[in-house]
């Protein structure tokens, strides 16, 4: 990714449990088991909360037993 992590400002998305988005950069975020998150790497199809196509960007920390995935519209 060329944003710095730290310049996201993930926020919960309404309606969806544990998904996030940063609305500055269209990064989505969500929470998903680790054995979803090590069947994907960077650039997989990922589908996304929402139903549509996206793109899996990377993985971050892992929370509440599983790994927060980061993807984006594909
Ligand atoms: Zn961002």
């Amino acid at each position: 990714m060329r944003h710095p992590r730290d310049r996201h400002r993930m926020r919960p998305i309404e309606g969806y449990e544990q998904v996030w988005a940063c609305q500055r950069h269209s990064i989505f975020a969500q929470l998903v088991d680790k054995e979803t998150a090590d069947a994907l790497e960077r650039g997989d199809a990922y589908t996304m909360h929402d139903g549509g196509a996206g793109l899996v960007v990377r993985h971050g920390d892992e929370r509440q037993g599983g790994i927060i995935l980061y993807y984006r519209a594909a």
